[in-house]
């Protein structure tokens, strides 16, 4: 009785806190979404409560397709892989401001080899200086996809070689009708 008594009061005494929901943004051209991509994506649902997948406008990258199918594309890739914590937005502006615009604390990258590095090294720095308060994280995807890029699989395709061991069978559909 008297036990209960005083974890009661302790119960009390502990300051009321309310959880705050971590949301992250995977931001990419994702032209097409690779399987790479998707195992990214899988990775950081588990550490973040909900997250962004921000397909980039890009236009300086000329990418092979408009924005609105590739905003496609990824979305169905996510309803297939059923994560409902992820969603799929466009943007065209500063990541950074997106992030801010989204509440977004956390920035996720892939890193696929040490080519990567540099690039990315300096993407982090540089949004580190604009927005302290928002993090970047590396993750490296299953070394099965590491090797994988939207760029091979767009050359793959175009010179006739099979594409479906680094995309889904949709989005190898969709690229192969290119
Ligand atoms: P971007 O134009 O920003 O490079 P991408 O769509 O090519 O957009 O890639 C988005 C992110 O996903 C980048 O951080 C890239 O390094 C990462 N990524 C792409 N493919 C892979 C992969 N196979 N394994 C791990 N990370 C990957």
């Amino acid at each position: 009785m008297a036990r209960a008594k005083v974890s009661q009061t302790r119960v009390s005494k502990t300051p009321m806190t309310t959880p705050t929901k971590r949301i992250g943004i995977y931001p990419g051209t994702f032209d097409p979404i690779t399987l790479g991509h998707m195992d990214i994506i899988a990775r950081a649902t588990k550490l973040v409560d909900h997250l962004i997948v921000g397909v980039a406008e890009n236009a300086g990258k000329s990418p092979l397709f408009s924005l609105e199918d590739r905003i496609k594309m990824t979305r169905r890739e996510v309803e297939d892989h059923n994560l409902p914590s992820v969603e799929v937005k466009p943007f065209n502006n500063l990541l950074v401001h997106f992030a801010q615009q989204q509440g977004a604390s956390v920035l996720i990258r892939g890193l696929r080899a040490v080519s990567d590095f540099e690039f990315e090294f300096q993407m982090a720095g540089t949004n580190q200086k604009l927005a302290p308060q928002v993090e970047t994280v590396f993750l490296m995807a299953s070394e099965s996809y590491q090797l994988i890029s939207s760029r091979f699989v767009k050359e793959i395709a175009r010179l006739g070689g099979d594409i479906t061991h680094f995309v889904s069978d949709f989005v190898a559909s969709e690229v192969k009708s290119r």
